[in-house]
């Protein structure tokens, strides 16, 4: 059914009476009353933007009905009236609701689009949290839901809508905000002492340059909202909200117009106390709402109706999209912010830094699974992709959905948690089936026509738990395994791998069949209790044989390739593996000892249990450095006081040393290729600390957990890492994994901040690292996952590893965050184990590991194992590969973010980042040179076509429709200084300035099939 909108309906005679307030009311004789909605902007007068929404969380349990009424309710909603409008969000719901629908109703929905009735904004899969992605994650959930968006419909959404997120953080401002092409970005939340100060200085609205290296080439309108992304109070129109609708059958004792269109007019002039030109928005809709949406249309056809007859302000349907427009139309200056919005507080002691921790299991899950995802795409391209055989798309669905911000932040109701674990496991058993047939296909020799897929290669999803089947195998008869090291890095790369094997006289050779140096580390118990718990947990059954040793070697592989590693057992006296040496330290011992291989050595003191000094021969640098635990105990809200730490907020009652147990022993294993120091540190906490041979820096592994509650208080574990840095207050922490933002304790660039939580106020989210500085050295630290940290004094990093909490926060979730695993119904709480990273080097030269380390972190080797008897398939097959020229690699500054084969078969997305910010390293924050033509040799590009980041439009057109804004005391005007780079056609020379992406979609000459290059 298609409706014809106002023409054809019955008319009505409504007689207008003018009452004594000056106001305007419609009498109506009768039943049918035509509103007038049609008003547009009117230049001299208030205008208030009616922008209906719906705020749709995308939760993969509870919700999906609740957004088909929504969308089902709303097409015959804007039909009814052609000035209606509506915008929508979360594609991932939208593409749902789509693929359901007939070609009738689709065709109306591309009307409505067309018409500019129905509005996509923000347009990913999800509205992403701000402080927990990554933002390669950002800005792959984006591309997909914008690429949908585009093909479907033609269009590009033009404004940022990140309404609910919990801070906002510099890369959206600038990268998933500027850099894709939008000309506003508006949100909910901010502190609330900011928020205070901004509404006084008309400030909510401002120009944001999140990024110091491009500055004003790459800034946007933002705004943030008064208060929340709600109508104002007694503007809620959805069935049952309390808000009284607008009554205007005078024959009914509840006849309220002058009162509703007093109320309108009140909030209207209210808001614009505060607010910046003539030009005042209220996001009409909240959460879940407008599934019956005519009842909002109604009210709000009257309140325009009404308001306008009476005509001190103007109210119309509106977009952010127009808002925006009618922004800049005005002419006028903003005031300039940089920098971001985190932390986040909602009142006093209500600092939102809780959730940059909790669920640390499943934030390192979406971790290993974004950076398993860049790799298999490279994989399916090499291998030619396949829609209906297993490809990456589920992989990619599930990592959008995770970046959702009750996802990923870990701030879900458990058994949400559990469907999108869920949902990235099943993406995962089909990444990982179309990795290992790529795999198995660059193996065939070249004189295969098309690939046989004829070796099945196993991989190792559970290696973090020591659980690995294909290395656990028995060698003996002749039998090896053979393990392929796929490095989804543009350049050549050595890195340790670690698998548990069964025995102990084993022998490593790589490609050209060299014996390689390699090491056994026995299994410390810790290893295997959690192997055999979680084992038993996930799979349902305990592991029939237990490994012995951990194996360790050296593996290089090539840029975007693999090498060829096989580990059989010892058939000659030498040439076997080491074993390693272990060696215990007793507390009461007056002894201190040195681990490490060349240049790097730690110091330990056996008598007080712990690490004291770090020395690199080769830097120079001689540095006192301490680890520590401690934790916060989690406050219990009361009557008077109802805030207690939970899963969004962190509020510590007080914060506990944990002193490492007096019985404790330090365990030392040395070997060629690693040195660990193991320690108990109390019956719930482990660590060790291990220096690699060839790398300088020190890895710590932590496993924390079950956290006790059995005292009837939450816990929130946090370590430090403690040195004599003069670092006066001052820290650094990255932007979703990209920029570096400086930090002061107890302090904020944008308004005079009172201290209340002198620890949760201070904490910050961190997805790369962190690190402090003196005028001598850094020190600066790496992570696995999303975590949040700080320096809460002077020399010192603090991480929050683990959270275990009794209250619920009451910010939404329900529950208390309190993780546990279970066997045979007995549960325990959840144990977490992971890594982080440090180095101390001389200053102004730790970007260059924090980069390039960062980078190996987020793309570890991609592990895939097979058998063989008597060397005959590594002598039957390929056993080394490079996809891209042999000549050739990436420069140290540039990174590979996508390389992903687009549906036509002809076409490929890559999307090259330069890692370093201006002025970041002597070295490499300089402009780079990526030769285009090498990464694809045997291959004929017809043309690079450059794109917005999320690949939805050409760069060029996207140049052309910016916003040009101006900035309050700027001479320069939005005039950008920065030289970008650019791309010179005949040679397919692509430049990168400093912390550029470029984002191309590259046309080749004709189908490739099964395209396998040889190194
Ligand atoms: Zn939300």
């Amino acid at each position: 059914m298609k409706t014809k909108g106002k023409a054809e309906m019955e008319f009505c005679i409504s007689l207008v009476l003018i009452l004594l307030f000056g106001a305007v009311i419609g009498f109506v004789e009768c039943k049918y009353m035509v509103y007038n909605t049609s008003q547009g902007i009117v230049p001299d007068k208030l205008n208030v933007h009616l922008v209906p929404h719906t705020h749709d969380d995308v939760g993969w349990l509870k919700t999906g009905a609740c957004v088909q009424n929504v969308l089902d309710s709303l097409i015959p909603a804007l039909l009814a009236d052609k000035n209606r409008k509506f915008i929508y969000v979360e594609q991932a719901f939208f593409q749902r609701w789509w693929k359901d629908q007939s070609e009738a109703v689709k065709l109306t929905v591309r009307e409505l689009v067309g018409s500019g009735q129905l509005e996509f904004i923000n347009g990913g899969m999800c509205m992403h949290d701000e402080a927990t992605t990554h933002y390669i994650d950002m800005i792959d959930q984006t591309t997909l839901g914008h690429r949908f968006i585009k093909e479907e419909f033609g269009v590009t959404p033009r404004i940022g809508w990140q309404i609910d997120p919990f801070g906002h953080s510099a890369v959206q401002a600038y990268l998933l905000g500027a850099e894709i092409g939008f000309d506003s970005l508006f949100f909910g939340r901010i502190d609330y002492q900011d928020r205070v100060k901004r509404k006084n200085e008309k400030s909510l609205e401002v120009i944001w340059q999140g990024s110091k290296s491009f500055g004003s080439s790459s800034q946007i309108f933002a705004g943030a909202f008064p208060k929340h992304y709600e109508p104002p109070s007694g503007f809620y129109f959805e069935v049952n909200d309390a808000s009284p609708i607008v009554q205007d059958d005078v024959t009914l004792f509840d006849y309220n117009v002058q009162e509703r269109v007093e109320d309108f007019v009140a909030a209207a002039l209210s808001q614009a106390n505060i607010t910046r030109t003539n030009h005042v928005m209220w996001t009409m809709g909240t959460d879940f709402k407008y599934q019956y949406a005519h009842t909002w249309f109604r009210q709000m056809d009257k309140l325009i109706h009404y308001v306008n007859l009476d005509g001190r302000v103007n109210a119309l349907y509106s977009t952010p999209s127009i808002y925006t427009d009618s922004k800049h139309a005005t002419g006028r200056n903003w005031p300039i912010k940089t920098g971001d919005y985190f932390p986040y507080a909602d009142r006093v002691n209500g600092y939102w830094t809780g959730y940059f921790t909790s669920r640390p299991a499943i934030k390192r899950y979406v971790r290993i699974m974004s950076g398993y995802y860049l790799a298999a795409r490279q994989l399916e391209f090499f291998k030619g992709r396949n829609r209906s055989g297993p490809n990456t798309d589920l992989l990619g669905d599930a990592l959008a959905t995770a970046q959702h911000h009750d996802a990923v932040t870990g701030t879900e109701q458990q058994h949400v948690a559990n469907d999108y674990a869920k949902r990235l496991a099943m993406g995962y058993v089909e990444a990982e089936n179309l990795a290992a047939s790529s795999l198995a296909c660059l193996v065939e020799p070249m004189t295969y026509s098309g690939c046989e897929y004829a070796t099945k290669f196993q991989q190792c999803p559970l290696l973090n738990i020591s659980y690995c089947p294909p290395s656990e195998i028995s060698l003996s008869n002749g039998k090896d395994l053979v393990v392929i090291v796929y490095n989804a890095l543009g350049w050549k790369r050595e890195d340790i791998i670690r698998i548990p094997v069964m025995y102990e006289d084993i022998t490593v050779r790589d490609s050209a069949g060299r014996i390689l140096e390699s090491q056994l580390l026995p299994l410390s118990d810790t290893h295997v209790s959690l192997r055999n718990y979680h084992v038993k947990a996930y799979l349902g059954q305990t592991p029939s044989k237990t490994p012995k040793y951990w194996l360790a070697f050296t593996a290089s592989a090539p840029p975007l390739g693999f090498s060829t590693y096989t580990i059989s057992s010892t058939k000659t006296k030498d040439g076997g593996s080491t074993r390693s040496s272990v060696q215990l330290f007793r507390r009461q011992e007056k002894s201190t000892f040195e681990v490490g291989h060349e240049h790097l050595k730690l110091t330990f003191s056996a008598e007080e249990g712990k690490l004291t000094h770090y020395v690199n021969h080769r830097s120079s640098v001689n540095e006192s450095v301490q680890q520590s635990f401690s934790f916060y105990s989690g406050y219990n809200g009361s009557d008077e006081d109802p805030q207690s730490s939970g899963a969004y907020v962190f509020r510590p009652n007080s914060t506990y040393t944990i002193h490492p147990q007096k019985q404790d022993v330090l365990t030392v294993i040395r070997g060629p290729i690693i040195d660990e120091v193991h320690q108990q540190i109390n019956p719930w906490i482990y660590q060790i600390n291990r220096l690699h041979k060839g790398k300088e820096h020190v890895e710590v592994e932590f496993t924390v957990g079950p956290i006790p509650i059995n005292d009837g208080i939450g816990k929130e574990v946090a370590t430090q890492i403690t040195t004599n840095l003069e670092s006066n207050k001052t820290f650094y922490t990255d932007s979703n994994g990209r920029d570096f933002i400086r930090r002061v304790r107890d302090y904020r660039t944008d308004w005079d901040l009172k201290v209340n939580e002198p620890a949760a106020g201070n904490y910050y989210p961190i997805n790369l690292g962190i690190y402090i500085k003196d005028d001598k050295k850094e020190l600066s630290l790496l992570v696995d996952r999303a975590v949040g940290g700080s320096s809460l004094v002077d020399g010192q990093i603090e991480l929050m590893l683990h959270r275990r909490l009794l209250r619920d926060d009451g910010k939404g979730v329900g529950e208390a965050l309190n993780e546990t695993v279970c066997v045979d119904n007995q549960c325990q709480g959840l144990t977490i184990q992971g890594k982080y990273y440090y180095k101390i080097d001389p200053v102004g030269e730790g970007a260059k590991w924090r980069r390039s380390a960062g980078q190996e972190i987020y793309s570890p080797f991609l592990l895939a194992f097979t058998e063989q008897e008597e060397d005959n398939w590594i002598s039957s097959h390929v056993s080394s590969f490079s996809a891209i020229d042999s000549s050739y690699r990436l420069p140290d500054n540039v990174a590979i973010l996508t390389l992903q084969e687009l549906e036509s078969n002809k076409e490929v997305l890559l999307r090259l980042a330069h890692l370093y910010e201006l002025g970041e390293d002597e070295d490499l924050s300089v402009m780079a040179n990526i030769e285009l033509q090498k990464l694809f040799p045997g291959k004929q590009i017809i043309k690079a076509v450059e794109t917005s980041l999320s690949a939805n439009q050409e760069r060029s057109e996207m140049e052309k429709k910016r916003l040009i804004w101006k900035v309050q005391g700027s001479a320069s005007n939005g005039e950008s200084k920065l030289r970008r780079g650019t791309v010179d056609p005949s040679k397919l020379i692509v430049e990168l300035a400093p912390m550029e992406i470029r984002t191309f979609v590259i046309h080749f000459e004709k189908t490739f099939k099964g395209n396998v290059f040889y190194a």
